[in-house]
């Protein structure tokens, strides 16, 4: 049997296929399962009863099952999904007025070892296949009965370092036929993996670096990747990023309380982004019990975004969601650690 998440529609086509279907078999599955979240083949009224029995026989829904849901005060969810081999993922659902945003992860812990991030700290056991990226979004779809406008790639592990089946996941979750989430919906959050990148569709979604520190001195300590992938090479990536008029890139940075959260820090950060088109998004460090390192003060958090303003930058202070669930930035996947 073939897990149904782990299908491209394309990929579906030719499952199908191969046993004499005719390809809008495929069209119509998707929609029943994405477009409608029917996840019983008898209710497909439209397919006859044969065919319901034969795709019954080739194809499971691999919905992750569910360990843990926390709610925060302020309305988000984190869930823990134990995979089959019995590795714990986190995604955090955070609703608000507008849209519905899925944070989805990508791996079983990390290799970057960003000194800031929990998972980091965890190391790596495994990436993610598509089908469990997937099933993050259908399984919290199926629980809340939401619909999730927006997803966000920044959880647990770094998205393009299992590149593969990231953008497969994205070319589901993209499908016309399926969810149909358009480009300015699905956001990749990166270390900075230069060749990655240079490698993802431009118009498959939008593009989001953790820079944390205006030179490589300080970006080397937070952030081990940057000796392989250094400023000039993420800057250099950034000046020739132009997927279509609209679209900027943008940058994030984690303000950490005595760490990069200074003046000089944000005028650097000005200095080293002047000519790129782009939006910087600040976000204040998350405190954690495994890491040593403090929120900044508030103070200090809107200094900085003040001086970027009046350097004309578009930088907006991220509000942290699900602190006191551990479901904020940086905090995912602390159960490994206890
Ligand atoms: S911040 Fe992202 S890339 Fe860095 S260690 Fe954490 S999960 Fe990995």
């Amino acid at each position: 049997m073939e897990p149904f998440f782990d299908l491209t529609l394309k990929e579906l086509e030719l499952l199908l296929g191969a046993c004499g279907n005719e390809r809008y078999r495929a069209k119509q599955l998707f929609k029943w399962v994405y477009g409608k979240s029917v996840f019983d083949f008898d209710l497909m009224t439209d397919i006859s009863k044969g065919l319901r029995k034969l795709f019954k026989s080739m194809l499971y829904f691999n919905f992750l099952s569910v360990e843990s849901t926390k709610r925060s005060c302020d309305g988000s969810v984190k869930f823990g999904f134990k995979t089959e081999d019995g590795y714990v993922v986190e995604s955090v659902l955070m609703p608000e007025k507008d849209r519905t945003t899925l944070c989805v992860s990508t791996q079983i812990g990390c290799k970057m070892g960003c000194k800031f991030c929990v998972t980091g700290k965890i190391g790596f056991i495994r990436d993610l296949t598509a089908g469990e990226i997937v099933s993050q979004l259908m399984t919290v779809k199926r629980l809340v009965g939401t619909k999730i406008t927006n997803v966000v790639f920044m959880g647990m592990g770094e998205p393009l370092d299992n590149l593969k089946n990231v953008i497969k996941a994205i070319e589901i979750f993209g499908d016309p036929f399926g969810l149909n989430l358009s480009k300015r919906r699905i956001t990749i959050s990166t270390s900075g993996l230069v060749d990655a990148l240079r490698t993802i569709p431009q118009k498959s979604c939008v593009i989001a670096i953790s820079l944390n520190a205006a030179d490589d001195e300080k970006r080397n300590y937070l952030m081990p990747i940057n000796r392989i992938y250094p400023l000039h090479a993420i800057l250099d990536f950034a000046r020739n990023y132009k997927p279509d008029k609209r679209s900027r890139i943008t940058f994030e940075y984690v303000l950490i309380g005595d760490i990069n959260d200074s003046q000089e820090d944000a005028l650097k950060l000005a200095d080293l982004l002047s000519g790129i088109r782009c939006k910087i998004n600040l976000i204040p460090y998350n405190e954690s019990p495994y890491i040593p390192f403090r929120s900044p003060e508030e103070a200090k958090v809107f200094a900085f975004q003040k001086i970027l303003l009046r350097k004309g930058y578009t930088a907006t202070i991220r509000k942290s969601k699900g602190q006191d669930i551990s479901a904020a930035c940086g905090q995912l996947g602390s159960h490994y650690l206890r």
